[in-house]
């Protein structure tokens, strides 16, 4: 009998990759070891397997999970993956970057990720909310308004929650049922939503584009972009970038890559991924390797896909200026360690792509307080949290002689030590 151990699956490595991310700012910040150790492990973790009526009149079962991290700071808050390779310990580490996020920007919510192992793509509409909706009902009392408050992320959007709002809803009392509209954010905006929500997550990131521009004395203005993933956050960077006049010459999802000197026309890309799911069939003139994608020269590089995707390989090809995490984990820590080297800045997921979970926070808080901000307003407050936190990250950064990763976890952690040295731990 072979007694040696198995080589841990890509799963588990990311959450390796985090804790010891965690463990690194943990030095920087002097962070006491008790308070390390309980940040290095989720609070909860739920696994839920049920079964799924599918249209041929069999019955699936799926498997789902949610993990709660940390729930000092406020309510546990994180997205819902609908991915075939969702796994324990990747929504492990998804939730530890969220406590993290949430700590970092000041928002009053706790860390949380949660997701169901399956292909969303190969289900029809109705198989894709009766698991939803099936998934919420598994999930019952362990997600909640004021405890635990999922939202979109990648394979989910809007439609999904609002199918998990409406099943939770249904659940409670009638007396309380309006009261439970805020147990998801990201929502449509006529169930609830906010303006600004679906595009928050890229309209952060290139805040910190536009600041770390700004530092350099550069202007965006004729620059051009690669983006990797062309889901919610990949595309609307792309528009975004697109329209402050950066060119998008690189794009590439799961179905494969494409490159154009000249740059795509964003929107009519985001028009051909809606139809039809990826930007396979868009432009046959334009397809490249994933090699040739991440070698060609440009002056940003965007991550916009899933973690685990800038090794050491591919930070030795990149010919970027700077890499924007949309992102969580796009990049692991040997190559952030060859970007850095290479005189390639960083701005990392937890800094980068936190505009999601801050348009999150200003939902919760409208319909909690029954009212509706207009675009201005979620813009306007956006900015400034986007901004304020950019400016923290690099000021600490400079001042301690740290990777911009470094810094964001540390202003983290130095907020959740203050929280813990106050409330210490209970009994
Ligand atoms: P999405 O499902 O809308 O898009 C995901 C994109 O990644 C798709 O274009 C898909 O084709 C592509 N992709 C999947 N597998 C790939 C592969 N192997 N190689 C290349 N591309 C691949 O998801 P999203 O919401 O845009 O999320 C993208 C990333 O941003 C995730 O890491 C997510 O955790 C992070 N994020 C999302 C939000 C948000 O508000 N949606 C907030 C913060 C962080």
């Amino acid at each position: 009998m072979s007694t040696s151990v198995p080589p841990p699956d890509e799963s588990t490595h990311f959450l390796h990759m985090i804790q010891n991310q965690l463990d690194r700012s943990a030095r920087i910040v002097e962070l006491p070891e008790h308070v390390r150790g309980i940040l290095s492990q989720p609070k909860n973790e739920i696994i839920v397997n049920f079964p799924v009526l599918m249209d041929d009149g069999s019955h699936r079962m799926f498997k789902g999970y949610r993990i709660q991290h940390n729930n000092v700071l406020g309510p546990y808050k994180g997205g819902l993956r609908f991915h075939p390779d969702t796994r324990l310990d990747e929504c492990k580490a998804l939730a530890m970057i969220m406590t993290f996020k949430c700590a970092l920007l000041d928002i009053p919510f706790g860390g949380g990720k949660g997701g169901v192992k399956c292909d969303p793509r190969s289900l029809s509409e109705g198989e894709l909310s009766r698991l939803t909706r099936r998934f919420t009902h598994a999930l019952g009392a362990n997600i909640g308004p004021e405890y635990d408050i999922p939202a979109p992320d990648v394979g989910t959007n809007a439609k999904l929650m609002v199918w998990i709002m409406d099943t939770y809803m249904n659940t409670a009392g009638y007396t309380e049922r309006n009261a439970q509209q805020r147990v998801v954010t990201g929502k449509s905006l006529e169930v609830g939503g906010s303006q600004g929500r679906e595009k928050a997550t890229a309209q952060g990131l290139v805040h910190c584009l536009t600041e770390w521009a700004r530092d350099k004395g550069i202007s965006l203005e004729g620059r051009t972009a690669l983006v990797q993933g062309y889901g919610n956050v990949g595309s609307h960077s792309a528009m975004i970038l697109a329209r402050l006049g950066v060119s998008i010459i690189g794009v590439g999802d799961h179905s494969g890559y494409m490159l154009n000197p000249e740059g795509f026309n964003t929107h009519r890309l985001a028009d051909h991924v809606r139809k039809h799911g990826s930007i396979e069939g868009y432009s046959k003139n334009h397809t490249a390797t994933r090699e040739e994608f991440f070698s060609h020269k440009a002056d940003f590089f965007i991550p916009a896909a899933l973690q685990n995707q800038i090794g050491e390989k591919e930070a030795t090809l990149l010919q970027v200026q700077l890499v924007a995490e949309g992102a969580n984990n796009p990049t692991m820590p040997d190559g952030e360690h060859i970007l850095l080297q290479r005189g390639i800045d960083v701005i990392p997921d937890v800094l980068a792509n936190a505009g999601g979970v801050t348009v999150s926070y200003y939902e919760w808080v409208q319909n909690g307080r029954n009212e509706s901000w207009d675009l201005e307003e979620v813009e306007m407050r956006l900015e400034r949290a986007m901004k304020r936190a950019y400016q923290r990250v690099v000021d600490f950064a400079h001042d301690n002689r740290c990777s911009m990763r470094d810094a964001a976890y540390s202003l983290a952690l130095l907020r959740l030590k203050q929280v813990y040295a106050q409330r210490r731990i209970f009994p």
